[in-house]
């Protein structure tokens, strides 16, 4: 399909960010307003903050101060993310981010300066706060980690630099590489990075599919040795890092900002690595035999179980499903995505320049911006549920916290969006008597939603696991020990019922997530809470409802395990995973039984 530029985009498939500021001269003059309000900051706190009292001011100013630097940013920045193209929107990004981060460090000096003040100013000041209390108690947490100022202003000064092993990373991915096209049976077929994972990963046709695969890795391959001494950079930095601050080792560091444990980390890493496996392999072998293969491969493991069933939607039937798969949340959660749909906070044109995939932009106290890629699937669907979940979270918590409390540790940020693709699938499942379309549907949560969140992205995380171990014992890691520990990794979990073809261990270099510390687990532990969440709603509704309702709302006020524990889990113990992957493999069991009743076909 040939792609429209943004200015021939019909204005309701378009988000509108006149919600944020009427126009672009209200946002030049919210700037101007904050950066007086800014050097007002510095004049009244640097150097005075001695007293309980004066702290308390200092962070709940600043926090006003913060509020509006995310209003501005968010208003430059979305306009953006719909058209890279357009000059004159990426100027004027370029120049309010530069403005905004000009801000940002003329308020850097507050929580070294806090920290400087006696123990118990200190402990006064946290009992007399209320918005900014955690975000003391936290800064206090740290102390033990911070160097002295000067230091601290050194680093801060470098930060940009620490950066380029990411930054190296990706102008490797989105500008040097490039793919040759590959011929099958005398048709070329034209490659890159996202028809790859777009296209012909999904594809149905076994000789394009592989094909792909081959031509894709065979690329891959060489930009290896640049992309691993990237990555080696990265992680002895974070260990660096982790020595100069005095944390025991690099995993204590990582999971330090997240509030887990180092037992919650593994036992996500080690069960799921174990006891997941018998189930996914056997929805492998499912796979292979529906598809008539002569052997399942590593290249073959995205095809839908049934490509041929693909159920279309326009966005108004998208409307529908949505807010009556949501509807079990409440009739506040309802009203929110008919708002959402009504006062157009999501974007779901597809336009020349525009951000690939989904993501969910919130606003502190107003709506958030959800982008998308229309595609008239089912599949979209999904992924709008998902993004209102993270926007049913923000509007909770931003409604019940303060601004620096509205966030939950990144361990359980893909909980209310997961949720929300849970809600929709078993909504779907009794909207109609037909099995090929269950079928269909409980496909998708496992080959979509439970193979991006436990398979894909936990697969990463084992990985980096092993890197870690070997920095933290004073190695290093290039390209070829980065490949075998990536076709370990692959072996043990598929076994002997998936190949693991030439070229499936430099998966390693696909994944930016490696750049963000230790990312990729956590999107297990999210859907783990939120697939117990979803059978405890099944089970005893309204109460069920009720706590998962005080659970968004609580934002960050909690550490991961206490949060869970008001949705009614513990999750310091291993029975909500365990369970879980027993969910997972009730369903992989229905997929095999209506395989067979559809299809005559045993797993
Ligand atoms: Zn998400």
């Amino acid at each position: 399909m040939e792609l429209i530029s943004r200015k021939d985009v019909p204005v309701e498939q378009t988000w509108d960010l006149s919600l944020i500021f009427p126009d672009e001269k209200t946002m030049w003059e919210a700037l101007e307003e904050t950066k007086k309000r800014t050097a007002a900051f510095v004049r009244t706190y640097a150097g005075c903050l001695n007293s309980a009292e004066k702290i308390v001011e200092c962070l709940d100013e600043m926090e006003q101060i913060l509020l509006q630097i995310g209003r501005i940013g968010s208003y430059s920045g979305l306009a953006l993310e719909t058209d890279y193209t357009d000059n004159a929107l990426r100027e004027r990004d370029a120049k309010v981010s530069d403005e905004l981060t000009k801000l940002q460090s003329a308020m850097a000096f507050a929580d070294s300066e806090i920290l400087l003040a006696p123990e118990e100013v200190l402990k006064a000041a946290a009992e007399r706060a209320s918005g900014c209390r955690i975000y003391l108690q936290d800064l206090m947490a740290r102390k033990a980690h911070m160097l002295s100022p000067e230091t601290e202003r050194v680093l801060a000064s470098l930060s940009m630099s620490l950066h380029v092993p990411y930054t190296v990373y990706n102008t490797m991915k989105l500008a040097d590489i490039s793919f040759d096209p590959f011929t099958v049976n005398g048709k070329e077929y034209p490659l890159g990075y996202s028809l790859f994972e777009d296209n012909y990963e999904l594809e149905s046709d076994t000789d394009v599919r592989r094909a792909a695969f081959r031509a894709f890795y065979d690329t891959l391959g060489k930009y290896q040795n640049t992309t691993a001494a990237a990555y080696n950079a990265c992680v002895t930095q974070e260990k660096t890092m982790a020595e100069l601050r005095k944390f025991g080792n690099v995993f204590e560091s990582l999971l330090f900002e997240q509030k887990v444990t180092r037992e919650m980390y593994d036992r996500q890493i080690d069960v799921i690595t174990e006891k997941l496996a018998p189930h996914m392999r056997r929805y492998a072998r499912l796979l292979g035999k529906k598809h008539g293969l002569d052997r399942m491969t590593f290249a073959d493991l995205k095809i839908a179980l049934d490509p041929e069933y693909d159920p279309k939607v326009t966005i108004a039937e998208s409307h529908r499903y949505v807010r009556e798969a949501l509807a079990i949340l409440g009739k506040d959660y309802e009203d929110m995505v008919d708002r959402a749909y009504r006062e157009r906070w999501i974007d779901f044109a597809r336009n020349i320049g525009k951000s690939t995939g989904g993501f969910c932009s919130g606003l502190y106290r107003q709506n958030s911006f959800i982008l998308l890629n229309w595609n008239d699937r089912m599949a979209d669907v999904f992924t709008i549920a998902h993004e209102l979940g993270h926007a049913g979270q923000d509007m909770y918590s931003s409604r019940a916290q303060s601004y620096y409390d509205a966030n939950p540790s990144m361990y359980l940020i893909e909980a209310p969006s997961t949720m929300n693709e849970l809600l929709l699938a078993h909504y779907l499942t009794q909207t109609k008597d037909d099995r090929r379309f269950r079928r269909w549907v409980l496909s998708s949560l496992i080959s979509n939603t439970y193979y991006h969140n436990f398979v894909t992205h936990l697969r990463e995380a084992w990985y980096q696991r092993e890197v870690y171990r070997i920095i933290d014992e004073g190695g290093s890691v290039n390209a070829d020990v980065l490949s075998g520990l990536f076709r370990r990794n692959l072996e043990l979990f598929w076994g002997s019922d998936v190949l693991i073809p030439e070229g499936a261990e430099l998966t390693w270099m696909r994944q930016p997530h490696y750049y963000m510390g230790l990312y990729p687990y956590t999107y297990s532990a999210g859907l783990t809470v939120a697939t117990q969440a979803m059978l405890r709603i099944e089970k005893e509704g309204e109460t069920a409802v009720n706590d998962w309702k005080n659970f968004l709302a609580a934002g960050g006020t909690k550490d991961p395990a206490g949060l869970a524990r008001i949705a009614g889990f513990d999750i310091t113990t291993p029975a909500p995973l365990l369970a879980t992957i027993e969910y997972i493999g009730s369903v992989i069991d229905e997929i095999c039984r209506l395989t067979e009743e559809i299809d005559g076909i045993q797993a």
